[in-house]
């Protein structure tokens, strides 16, 4: 059975759209998929530091999209967890240097070999964001409940309804309950009454994301913290289960979240 592509992408940077694609890789590798991510941040490459797999790069997307190498090679394989394959992107090129159909010849390419094709979309709405969301099957917007997050993300919602994609379903990523319960960030309702697509899950922020980043151990590897639970429950969501929101969720959140949760408007979702 052919493999599915899944974008994920936010418009803004710095949202944590790297770090969602790695965990939930390994999150999907550990539930036994076999997935491959694919960075298209042609140029700022990141995925590979968060997967911890950097030293290991000798082939790049881009020598694979111009021939020099077959894909088979530039894949690389990692020996920590079964399943787990990233396709960098290259360092010293830019986004033009691949364009949309390219990029969907090697995802079908990748299908025929993987369950699962991750893809880490660059930040911003122009040619990487629609190289990334070009192959999608399904789609996920990373947000961070702040207002510049939540904006530039209504626009992507837009852009991918114009792009004829399946309505996105949505990560809101470093949630912190203390700040939302004093109204100093925008709380989860708030940010689904807006955003008006499905919620697939919240990730808490946790001081130990970025550690381990720094470390190169995706945090869903790194052993059990709350983001970590975040991830698998996630990674659950993707492959259909039916978890419930429960586990991450700060006494107040919930209540509310349940009913936004289930009556999604936007782009006739579900
Ligand atoms: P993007 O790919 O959208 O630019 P990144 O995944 O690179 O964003 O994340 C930006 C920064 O935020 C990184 O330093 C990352 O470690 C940090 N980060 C992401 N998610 C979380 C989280 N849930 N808790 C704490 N820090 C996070
Ligand atoms: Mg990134």
């Amino acid at each position: 059975m052919a493999g599915k592509v899944v974008t994920i992408t936010s418009g803004k940077g710095g949202v944590g759209k790297t770090t969602v694609t790695g965990n939930l890789a390994v999150a999907l590798a550990r539930l036994g998929e076999r997935v491959v991510c694919l960075d298209l941040d042609i140029g700022l490459r990141n995925l590979d530091l968060v997967l911890g797999l950097e030293n290991r790069i000798v082939y790049d997307i881009v020598d694979v999209i111009e021939g020099r190498v077959r894909l088979r090679q530039a894949l690389v394989k990692d020996k920590r967890l079964e399943g787990l394959h990233l396709l960098p992107a290259a360092q010293w090129r830019e986004k033009h240097a691949i364009n949309a159909l390219q990029v969907t010849r090697l995802c079908k390419d990748l299908c025929a070999e993987f369950d699962l094709v991750l893809i880490d979309s660059p930040a911003g709405i122009e040619i990487g964001f629609r190289n990334a969301i070009a192959p999608a099957d399904q789609v996920i917007v990373v947000v961070t409940p702040e207002v510049s997050s939540i904006r530039d993300a209504d626009r992507v919602i837009e852009l991918l309804a114009d792009a004829g994609k399946p309505a996105p379903r949505l990560i809101i990523n470093r949630a912190r309950s203390a700040m939302m319960k004093k109204g100093d960030m925008l709380d989860i309702p708030d940010v689904l009454e807006i955003l008006r697509i499905q919620l697939l899950g919240i990730v808490p922020e946790d001081q130990r994301v970025i550690a381990n980043t720094n470390m190169g151990t995706p945090t869903v590897m790194a052993g059990s913290s709350a983001a970590a639970l975040a991830f698998m429950e996630i990674a659950r969501r993707l492959r259909g289960e039916n978890i419930p929101m429960t586990s991450q969720d700060p006494r107040n959140w919930l209540s509310r979240l349940t009913s936004f949760a289930d009556h999604p408007k936007k782009n006739g979702n579900n």
